[in-house]
């Protein structure tokens, strides 16, 4: 499939019958957009998908994960996804699918993940703060896994735009850091940290349901929010949490304040987004393509 590098608009159609059965010619178009064709590591992308047909289901396909897409207007779907930090530089495919009474209709296209240059930070540190007894790694894999659990569910999509800022002063530092402690490699800072004084309130960037609310040995206090379509919001190290698990809550409604809660060295906002699996850095979505 070939992408246009400024527009990344592709026209393709194929057909697949949903029962088996033969695949017919129709003059039906499926078009799909993406915000960058060439997306750095950590970057969103918005996906828009244009149907000029009647549409019942409109899904983003994705490194192994399928996505509702938003309706937004007649015959046009959007989703948000995500390059992971991580991702191996060069081609990665996408689909949309869009299902229409027994027919799906698929556009495939590819996005080129460039390399982005992290920052390193190199730490030393006490051996009791860097190494971990039994207990406590046990600990930290239960609580990981509860938040794997947390991001492999997609909910319907509730989010839009624009995003808002957790907090007023938002001024990013970090993100995607390579961090080695005592001359070992960690997981690199998946968020991005915002210094800012002690009890400083912090909002919910769009709509959502609290997916998490509760305490983390790295994260301290912590909120996850799930805005639907697989798009989560996290917000660590708060001084306290007014939200409870499963409860809605509103673009821009208070959810906490910032703290040092957890393995903080001073107070500070850890906040971070997952988009349909990928970690992003969080300040690329107050940029124009998602406004
Ligand atoms: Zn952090």
């Amino acid at each position: 499939m070939k992408i246009a590098p400024a527009a990344a608009m592709l026209f393709h159609v194929l057909f697949v019958s949903i029962d088996g059965g033969a695949c017919l010619a129709r003059a039906e178009t499926l078009s799909v957009s993406v915000s960058a064709s060439s997306p750095s590591q950590g970057d969103p992308v918005l996906v828009e998908a244009r149907a000029d047909f009647p549409v019942d289901k409109a899904e983003l396909a994705w490194k192994g994960r399928t996505v509702p897409m938003t309706a937004a207007g007649k015959g046009r779907y959007i989703a948000l996804m995500g390059v992971d930090l991580g991702e191996t530089p060069g081609k990665v495919p996408l689909s949309v699918l869009a299902t229409t009474e027994s027919i799906v209709m698929r556009s495939d296209l590819e996005l080129t993940v460039v390399a982005r240059e992290f920052p390193v930070q190199k730490l030393t540190l006490p051996k009791r703060m860097a190494e971990f007894d039994a207990a406590t790694l046990e600990r930290i894999r239960a609580e990981a896994g509860i938040l794997e659990k947390i991001f492999s569910i997609t909910s319907p999509p509730e989010w839009d735009m624009p995003f808002l800022r957790p907090v007023d002063d938002f001024r990013p530092t970090g993100f995607g850091a390579r961090r080695v402690i005592n001359g070992e490699p960690r997981s690199p800072h998946a968020a991005v940290d915002v210094h800012l004084p002690e009890g400083t309130p912090v909002s919910a960037i769009a709509s959502g349901t609290v997916a998490f609310a509760g305490d983390q040995f790295f994260g301290g206090r912590s909120v996850v929010l799930d805005h639907g379509g697989g798009l989560f919001s996290l917000y660590y190290h708060l001084r306290e949490f007014l939200v409870a698990e499963g409860r809605h809550v509103a673009k821009g409604e208070r959810i906490g304040a910032v703290g040092s809660s957890g393995r903080a060295t001073g107070p500070h906002l850890h906040f971070g987004v997952r988009a349909a699996g990928g970690r992003i850095d969080p300040s690329r979505l107050f940029g124009e393509a998602f406004r």
